[in-house]
């Protein structure tokens, strides 16, 4: 199943490969809890970006491996490289056009202690 997203504006546009019936992860760390994301990760290799790539701008914080990508017209982070899947996008399931989506079973990450809890996310699908 391709699913279609982006930002608020439309600058930004992507397509991701994933199922219909979405396992999404919710995270509790800093910047996950004030934005509401929504992850859906993924391999590089099953995400597209269509259009915006002249318009996404990057924040870093603390380790700074995790590159935040965010449209620098309407704020939005669609999409971005998680410290978690440094080979992978984490897809932010809000972003989705949602017409492709049959279900969204979200499990909780405690992201506060990443160190003590990141071995419990799952590893990147093969491509
Ligand atoms: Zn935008």
């Amino acid at each position: 199943m391709i699913h279609k997203g982006g930002c608020h504006c439309g600058a930004v546009r992507f397509e991701v490969e994933a199922p219909e019936d979405l396992e999404v992860t919710e995270c509790n760390c800093s910047i996950c809890s004030k934005s509401g994301y929504l992850h859906l990760i993924v391999p590089k290799s099953k995400f597209r970006l269509l259009s915006g790539e002249d318009k996404l701008e990057t924040y870093t914080f603390d380790t700074h491996e995790a590159r935040h990508l965010f449209c620098r017209v309407c704020g939005i982070k669609s999409f971005y490289i998680p410290r978690s899947h440094p080979d992978g996008y984490s897809v932010n399931v809000r972003c989705l056009d949602g017409s492709t989506i049959r279900s969204v079973t979200t499990e909780q990450f405690d992201g506060r202690n990443w160190e003590a809890n990141i071995g419990k996310l799952k590893p990147l699908e093969e491509p």
